[in-house]
């Protein structure tokens, strides 16, 4: 695919740009708008309604309002809302890809490949509305019943985050519409066109006024804290960085909302000296490089076995060298550019230190000039264990490469953090690989594969990198609250 500009005028001219407030599309109050920037380029794409508190206020309204009606719709109709959202979304997939591929910077594949990812949790949760289950049992003292009943939690306040700016809208909207909970989501300033994209598929496929509700705001804090403080929603679910976690935990303490947090992550990637060395670099190229590694699921820091590591650098080196970095929009392009300048600012900066503290450049490390964002796929061998970019997420195209001796250092190096996402581990020995799969303090692990992300399981991290799990059989209990009715039998 290469586009014209005629396509794209086309498309941001029939994208939505205002707020989704009670199923309407309407400006913000005082007519406030920011700027959504093609990352490729620098330009503007177009300017989207800028929520302010009242605006915040007026979504939340709805959302309250429209709780009641909602809760009531049977699971059937949910299901049949959630499948026909699903359909429309893959209808609609080439034009909502490069929608995102404008607005984020992943290539138009990607971006394709993210609406099918966004669209399977519709399909999930369809399935799951269907199945949410209680119970009847005997009392063990007798004499007595327990009856236990799954209600929608209530109104919901989601946050979600730019780099996969559809699929992390459908994973919390699809829980909530299958919970039977109304929402007031607010996507990141950066990528606000898909999830206003979306609002007009979710009316096409049933969803009632007022039922979901959709503000991008530029002053984030200052727009959703009074909702949080306020109490009138009864959750809040949030993917982004673990600072921004932690103040919106404070917050949600005040009138204890329930809370989901997919908060960063600083995933460890270990091949060991009996992993098959093809499928390990494979597994590597995927777990850094896709979304050209600006994920918080994104190989961070890759341990090799002593022995492999010089031939699996030259590997990795040459796979990453081949790959060619331009705008997403682009068919040849495979590495879109980073988010903004601040990205590439901090990419920038980590991979300095590393070389300043030793590291040695099998490719890339050199910041290209403008215009666009890029960074070129790197990597960088030999990187100390104290190097910044080993204690906190790079979120780019950069694969740092530690030598390790044995099992007990890789497994104590890989817990070496904060932070406890996802892990990557390649081996043939099988009792190797369960044992450190278990040793590992991380909510998922890849054994050989280097992609764990899939709707139909739990994905979320323990230590700072959160709280629950979204997707999978248990995606939609974070959306449900259990009710125990205890019935004297009497007689
Ligand atoms: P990143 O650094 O990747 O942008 P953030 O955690 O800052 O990650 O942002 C993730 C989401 O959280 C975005 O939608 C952003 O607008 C929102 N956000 C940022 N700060 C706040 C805040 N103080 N309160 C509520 N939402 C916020």
């Amino acid at each position: 695919m290469s586009t014209r500009p005629a396509d794209v005028a086309e498309l941001i001219a029939g994208t939505p740009t205002q707020l989704f407030i009670d199923g309407e599309f309407v400006d913000a109050e005082g007519g406030a708008s920011f700027d959504v920037l093609n990352p490729a380029t620098g330009e503007v794409l177009c300017a989207v309604a800028d929520a302010t508190p009242r605006d915040g206020r007026r979504a939340l309204d709805a959302a309250v309002a429209a709780q009641a009606g909602f809760a009531a719709t049977t699971p059937l109709e949910r299901h049949g809302i959630l499948l026909r959202a699903f359909e429309l979304l893959l209808e609609r997939q080439d034009e909502l890809g490069l929608l995102m591929t404008l607005e984020m910077g992943k290539p138009f594949a990607e971006a394709k490949g993210e609406i099918a990812y966004a669209a399977e949790f519709f399909r999930h949760f369809a399935g799951e509305a269907l199945r949410i289950e209680g119970g009847y049992q005997a009392s063990p003292q007798g004499g007595a019943r327990f009856l236990v009943t799954k209600a929608p939690v209530g109104p919901c306040l989601l946050i979600t985050p730019w780099n996969f700016p559809m699929a992390m809208g459908t994973r919390k909207l699809g829980p909530a519409l299958a919970a039977g909970c109304t929402s007031v989501l607010k996507p990141a300033h950066q990528t606000p066109l898909s999830m206003l994209a979306l609002a007009e598929v979710l009316t096409e496929a049933g969803v009632p006024d007022g039922v979901v509700n959709i503000i991008p705001a530029m002053d984030a804090g200052a727009v959703m804290e009074p909702l949080i403080r306020s109490g009138d929603a009864r959750k809040l679910s949030f993917t982004g960085s673990t600072k921004i976690g932690k103040i919106l935990l404070e917050q949600s303490a005040d009138k204890v909302l329930r809370a989901s947090m997919e908060l960063g992550g600083n995933a460890p990637f270990i091949v060991f000296e009996d992993a098959d060395l093809d499928e390990a670099v494979a597994g590597c190229m995927q777990a850094k490089m896709r979304n050209m590694g600006e994920a918080c699921t994104a190989a961070n820091r890759i341990y090799v076995h002593s022995s492999l590591i010089e031939q699996f650098g030259q590997r990795l080196a040459s796979e990453m060298s081949a790959l060619t970095v331009g705008d997403g929009a682009q068919e040849k392009s495979k590495v879109g550019p980073l988010i903004d300048e601040a990205a590439q600012d901090k990419v920038d900066a980590l991979v300095r230190d590393a070389v300043g503290r030793g590291a040695q450049v099998l490719t890339g490390a050199e910041r290209p000039e403008g215009p666009g964002y890029f960074y070129p796929p790197t990597v960088l061998t030999g990187v100390d264990p104290d190097a910044q970019m080993t204690g906190e997420e790079i979120f780019g195209p950069v694969a740092a490469l530690i030598p390790f001796d044995t099992e007990d250092e890789a497994v104590a190096a890989a817990n070496d953090t904060p932070y406890g996402l996802v892990a990557y581990v390649f081996t043939n020995n099988l009792r190797r690989a369960l044992r450190v799969a278990e040793r590992i303090e991380a909510g998922m692990v890849g054994l050989n594969q280097g992609v764990v992300s899939n709707p139909y399981a739990p994905f979320g991290g323990v230590k700072e990198s959160g709280l629950g799990r979204e997707g999978g059989s248990v995606g939609i209990e974070e959306y449900l609250e259990t009710k125990y009715i205890g019935i004297a039998m009497g007689g």
